[in-house]
This record gives structure tokens, sequence and C-alpha cells, in this order.
């Protein structure tokens, strides 16, 4: 098969891993926008645009270290090498990625500098047809594809939420996706709204430089780790005006800086229309078991749920499809692939779970892992992945200023224990 990945970060080697492996042998071409490999991983200190006018793809910030232990962040066939600490630097795992990419050999297959531009199903004798523009040289290329593996991220396209009073707050507006130091809050009192990984982290974080740092969510209890003395837990913000923010509990405060760790927004800017794939409140749909369009099979989104164990479960979803695109296991008709992406929608729902929390997965990713490998008849993620997750998750929101002093060391498939 003639197969295009789009992006060059965990989940787009993930799949090449795969399609350039003996049991496959695919011929592959991979197409990254940016000069290097890694993705999100790598950190760049310019937000905005590239000097070729495309939007800054990356959200990594200066100091980050990964919020989950190395022992789940490797690769099912080329772990993390040993360090001591579990917690890596960003640095760290990019370094690690390299490593990847030199050990499989994948840089023969991956065309930096190179955008794509449209992705729309084709007429002749191959399925798909790719437009891509070759930034160095300025010229766009047409190519076609019997199959495409989608692996564009989706920590780039910045949610915001819209507020009363936006418009009029003089002070600093500014989403986690442009932040890259802590010093541009220096002295500042600073509303940081979400509580989610990133907004918790980056309170902590901005903390050491700000006067005051709010933390602004609606869960429904105050999050329970204990913070430095200058960050307080307030309500959704429902106002702003020239120089305070409202909160839902009808206090408000003076603040400098509205710091918007809100997430981010699926987005498939290249995909025409013609793919049959749109996002509807954040739910990626009609897809099959998160990952296959069901219009149009031999197109994959790798990389969808959230809360997981990424490379493991980027490997386990490509090898997954191929399975499928080699004929290996059998496509459903149509209808039943949509009955199966309503009925888990119609099951979240009853959980209370809303659209935009389609692809996440935390607590009970095991299913879904189990769920590929059972259908897909392929070697299945060792349990024991999901178990450590999920205590670095809890970890996480218990101790946040220390739990990356943790240490773990994997035993076996099933257990793990902390050093
Ligand atoms: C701040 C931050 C911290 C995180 N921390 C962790 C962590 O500690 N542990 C963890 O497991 N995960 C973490 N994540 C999640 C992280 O996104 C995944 O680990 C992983 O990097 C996702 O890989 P990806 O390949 O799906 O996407 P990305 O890494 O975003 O890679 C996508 C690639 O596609 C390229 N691309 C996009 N569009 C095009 C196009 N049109 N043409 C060509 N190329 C294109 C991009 O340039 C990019 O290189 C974090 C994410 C963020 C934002």
């Amino acid at each position: 098969m003639r197969i295009a990945v789009i992006g060059a970060g965990f989940a787009g080697l993930a799949a090449l891993q795969q399609c350039t492996s003996d049991t496959y042998n695919d011929q592959v071409v991979c197409y990254e926008k940016t000069d290097q490999i890694g993705g999100t991983w790598v950190y760049r200190e310019e937000t905005g645009s590239d000097r070729y006018g495309l939007p800054i793809h990356t959200s990594m910030y200066k100091s980050l270290r990964a919020n989950l232990p190395k022992e789940v962040m490797g690769h099912p066939e080329y772990q993390i090498p040993q360090r001591p600490q579990s917690y890596l630097t960003r640095k760290e795992i990019l370094d690690f990625l390299h490593e990847f990419c030199d050990h499989f050999a994948l840089r023969p297959y991956i065309r930096l500098l190179h955008h794509v531009e449209l992705i729309e199903p084709a007429v002749g004798d191959r399925k798909w047809t790719v437009k891509v523009k070759d930034l160095q040289r300025d010229t766009v290329i047409t190519e076609s594809f019997d199959a495409v593996m989608v692996c564009n991220g989706h920590y780039f396209e910045p949610n915001k939420p819209k507020i009363p009073g936006q418009g009029l707050f003089v002070g600093q507006q500014i989403h986690s996706h442009d932040y890259r130091i802590p010093e541009i809050f220096d002295n500042k009192n600073v509303v940081v709204l979400g509580a989610g990984p990133s907004g918790m982290d980056l309170a902590l974080e901005i903390s050491k430089c700000a006067n005051r740092v709010i933390l602004s969510h609606h869960l429904k209890e105050n999050i329970f780790t204990v913070f430095p003395k200058n960050i307080v837990q307030k309500s959704d913000v429902v106002e702003l005006t020239e120089r305070e923010a409202v909160f839902a509990d009808g206090t408000k405060e003076q603040v400098d800086v509205v710091f918007y760790c809100t997430g981010y927004k699926y987005s498939f800017p290249f995909l025409a229309e013609t793919c049959g794939i749109r996002v509807d409140s954040n739910m990626v749909t009609p897809l099959w078991k998160h990952l296959v369009s069901i219009e149009n099979p031999t197109l994959a989104l790798v990389g969808l749920p959230f809360y997981v164990a990424a490379f493991n479960m980027f490997d386990l979803q490509v090898r997954f499809i191929l399975r499928h695109w080699h004929g290996e296991r059998q496509f459903p008709a149509k209808a039943d692939m949509l009955r199966d992406e309503a009925e888990e929608l119609a099951g979240r729902a009853e959980k209370g779970l809303q659209k935009k929390h389609f692809h996440m997965m935390g607590p009970e990713q095991d299913r879904y892992y189990d769920d590929l490998a059972n259908v897909a008849g392929i070697k299945p993620l060792p349990p024991v992945l999901t178990k450590l997750h999920n205590e670095s998750s809890q970890r996480f929101l218990n101790d946040l200023v220390h739990y990356r002093e943790d240490r773990y060391y994997i035993i076996d498939d099933y257990n793990y224990t902390m050093l």
C-alpha cells in the first residue's frame, strides 16, 4: 500500500514505525510542516506565526516536565532508556523521540517543511489526493495514496471561551498555547481559567513570579492539593470589566492578566468536506473506534483519545488500522460502525459526559485498548499501563507540588512498584 502520514510527532512516528516494519513494508511518506520531528515536544520561543506564515504548532513551555512517568510514555518496542527519575523534562522526551526515529531508521521517510494543505478523495486508481506545499522551495505538489493516517495532534488550536466584557478588559489575555516563561507574570495578579492538568500545573509555575494567582474553575469541590499561599481558588469567571474579573459566586477581583488554560479544539484544516469528517462540539465524527473514518475507512485519525498512555496507544491504533487495511480483518458494515459510535455516545451521556468528553479515556482507558486488541486480534497493551497512569493521575491531584519526585518501576505486565 502507498500510505501518507500527516505529522511527525509521537503519533506520526508510531505510524511510520509500523508501516515500515517487516510485517507490512508499506510504501510510506510522512509530511511534517515544521523543520523537525517531535511535534508538541519541540520547544520554540516564538508564538503566533512562523517564518512561513503558518501558526506555531507547539504548546510547549520552557520548564515543562512530563506529567506522566516515563514508564507509561514509552513505546512497546522501544522503551524510554533507564534514568533515575520517572518524570522527564521536555528535552529528555524529545531526545527519546529522536533516538526512536534513528533506532527504526525512520528519517528517510519524513519530508520536513512540507505542509499538507488539502486532502480529498481521489477519482483515479488511488483513493486519496494529497496537496502539499514544500515550504523551502515554495512549490505545491500533489500526490496520490491508497490510505492516509492523519497524525496532526490536537493541542494547537486554542479553545478560548467567550466571556462578557472580554473586549473591555484592558489587561493582558493569553492562552496557554502561547505561554513560554513565567517571568511575563512578574508581580502581576493573574486569574487562571481552568483547572485541568495545564491549569493546575501552570498556576503553580507562575505563582513563583506572580503576586497573586486566582485559579478559577467549576469543579464541584475545591482542589485538595496544598497550593503555595499566593494561589487561591474561585468559581468560574462570568464577566470581565476594564480591570476586574467577576466570579460566579458574585465576588470581584482586580486582575492584570487573564490566563486561559481552557484547552484545545480538534482541528483538521486540510481535510476537504468530501472526506466525511466533522467536529461537533469537539467530538470528531463519524468515526469507528475513535479512529477510522466511517465514510471512507482508508482514512484514519490517529491519536484522538486523551488521558491515555499516548505512544503505546498510538502504536495499538496503528496496528489495528493496518490489520484492517491489509485485509486480515474486515471492517463492519457502515450501519454497524455508526451504531457502535452512537451506542458509545449514549453510554457516555448516561454517565453525564458531554460530547466534548467523547474522546476522553482516563481511568477506563484499558477497556478501549482491550477492545481494539480483541477486534483486530493483535497483541494487547499490558494492564500495568492503565494502573500506573491512574495512580500517577491521582498523585497529581493529591500532591501537585511533589508528585514528580515519585519514582516507579514496572515489575511485569500487571504490577509496578514505587521506589
Ligand atoms: C503542554 C503539553 C504537555 C503535555 N504533557 C504530556 C505528558 O507529560 N505526557 C504525555 O503522555 N502527553 C503529554 N501531552 C500530550 C502530547 O500531545 C502527546 O504526548 C503527544 O505529543 C501527541 O503527539 P501527536 O503526534 O498526536 O501530536 P503532536 O505532537 O502535536 O504532533 C503533530 C505533528 O503534526 C504536524 N502537522 C500538523 N499539521 C500539519 C500539516 N498540515 N502538514 C504537515 N504536518 C502537520 C505538526 O507540526 C506536528 O509535528 C502534552 C501536551 C501538551 C500540549
